[in-house]
């Protein structure tokens, strides 16, 4: 039996930034970063890469942040060919691991840096990431144990947690014993070139972590590749669905992990404590500009506390501070992009025009925001799809059809978060056995889940599971699971 590597914490400990002298060393140890620009491109173990090279920018001012090289067909093709799976015993694998965990914290002003101004992270997300990146690297690191994989996986990120999706998906298949070949999202390769540079000075080889930069064409190279043993994937459901259909081209029975999005609900009722439940609201929908995949995005009120919360959850919208992220008082930074503004402010105008639009704060008119906005619906059922930004759908119900809300909430198919805010405990029980989500939070907000405390991940539409950061994870990297689903 392989030996269990035991983290020297379970944790990696938060930041007070409350705190002056600690905010003034995180402040230190980013300014160096403030000017700097960065230039991505492939890692390869052998050859050279070809392929265009684009610019990029911050999404709060439209500074340049660097470039980067992406990988194309040709490229991509030359990696998986030089790929290795990572033979080193598993304990040696496991304190590599922590080693690349402990580099992560020593350069954590230019992670800060970066992810503020490539993803447009304020300073309280930044420092949530990172402490979830390095969670994950120590956490699989005590948790892997054989059967071990040795095959060679693709690992497909996304540009919400850049470095934390990016380092989870790529420890659990490296510390299982596998060869990588990991693309990030094209908004976000800078971090994810920086990531694969520490955990190489680490010492995990160059043949088992390779780093392919690039958009949806890069993305196909990759995941049609037949001589893949599975993919582990977080982004949108469409883009899992064609890499389930390039996947199904080779050889059969790989595995495909996708962790995909869900069109989330909390339920307040009237027992709720009212300053409690707009707290959590406010954080669940509006924190890291709703681009997450945990975020609220329709809120049930039960109609005889509807107008007290929503009035205070108008005041507490416009305490928000909207702004660069680089900035110590912006609680609300960007969204990615203009395709994506583009894509949200669609669907705020349609609502617009419907006069439903009830609540929305002003945000910068330079840069990539949009308006932190309320949305009424009379359903969850309304809602056509994931909004990916900082819109909160409102809807009321009476205490009597409170089931036939939770059967609708169940109908959307997707199940990935669900809140719930009351004082009645049998309530809470009736409540946690009908609704079918992955994660359930009740009384608190309903985002950032902590790696080996709260697994993340779905069920239904929003994901294949398992859990990402729980015990499950791991196996599914491993050989056995791979010959079970062979056969
Ligand atoms: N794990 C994150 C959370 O609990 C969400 C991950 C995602 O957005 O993909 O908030």
């Amino acid at each position: 039996g392989a030996e269990l590597f035991r983290p020297a914490r379970p944790n990696s400990r938060g930041r007070d930034l409350s705190d002056r002298p600690t905010l003034a060393l995180l402040e230190e140890a980013r300014a160096p970063f403030r000017d700097a620009t960065w230039d991505a491109a492939p890692l390869l173990a052998a050859g050279e890469a070809t392929g265009p090279v684009r610019d990029l920018h911050e999404p709060a001012t439209g500074r340049r942040v660097g470039t980067v090289q992406e990988a194309d067909a040709a490229t991509v093709a030359r990696a998986i060919k030089a790929t290795r799976p990572w033979k080193a015993p598993l304990a040696e694998r496991a304190a590599i691991l922590n080693r690349a965990a402990d580099l992560f914290e020593a350069n954590e002003g230019e992670v800060l840096a970066l992810l503020a101004r490539e993803a447009g992270k304020t300073m309280n997300d930044g420092i949530g990431e990172l402490r979830e990146a390095v969670d994950f690297l120590r956490y699989y690191a005590s948790q892997a144990q054989g059967p071990e994989g040795n095959g060679r996986w693709a690992c497909v990120s996304p540009w919400n947690f850049p470095l934390a999706i990016f380092t989870g998906q790529v420890a659990a298949a490296l510390v299982m014993g596998n060869a990588v070949l990991a693309k990030p999202a094209p908004q976000t390769p800078l971090i994810a070139f920086r990531a694969v540079q520490w955990l190489h000075e680490a010492g995990v080889p160059r043949e088992a972590l390779q780093l392919l930069p690039g958009g949806a064409e890069t993305g196909a190279a990759l995941t049609s590749d037949p001589r893949l043993s599975g993919v582990a994937f977080t982004g949108s459901t469409a883009t899992a669905q064609r890499i389930r259909q390039a996947m199904a081209q080779g050889p059969a029975g790989r595995p495909l992990i996708a962790e995909t999005g869900g069109i989330n609900a909390m339920v307040v009722d009237s027992t709720a404590l009212p300053e409690q439940a707009v707290r959590d609201i406010i954080t669940s929908a509006f924190r890291s500009a709703g681009q997450r995949c945990s975020a609220l995005r329709c809120l049930y009120l039960q109609e005889e506390v509807a107008e007290p919360i929503l009035h205070m959850l108008k005041g507490a919208m416009a305490e928000l501070r909207p702004g660069n992220p680089w900035d110590l008082a912006t609680d609300l930074g960007p969204v990615i992009d203009a395709q994506a503004r583009d894509g949200i402010q669609g669907h705020i105008q349609k609502a617009r025009a419907e006069g439903r639009v009830i609540a929305e704060i002003p945000v910068p008119s330079s840069g990539i925001f949009v308006a932190p906005t309320v949305i009424k619906v009379a359903s969850i059922a309304d809602i056509e799809r994931e909004v990916f930004g900082p819109v909160l759908h409102v809807a009321t119900y009476k205490a009597a059809d409170l089931d036939r809300v939770l059967d609708s909430v169940n109908a959307t198919g997707m199940g990935l978060t669900f809140g719930f805010h009351s004082r009645i405990d049998d309530r809470v029980q009736r409540i946690v056995e009908r609704v079918h989500a992955g994660n359930l939070y009740i009384n608190r907000n309903q985002i950032g889940a902590v790696v080996g405390s709260q697994p993340f991940g779905g069920e239904g539409l929003s994901g294949t599971g398992p859990k990402a950061g729980g015990p499950s994870y791991l196996p599914r990297f491993g050989a056995l699971v791979r010959e079970a689903s062979n056969g």
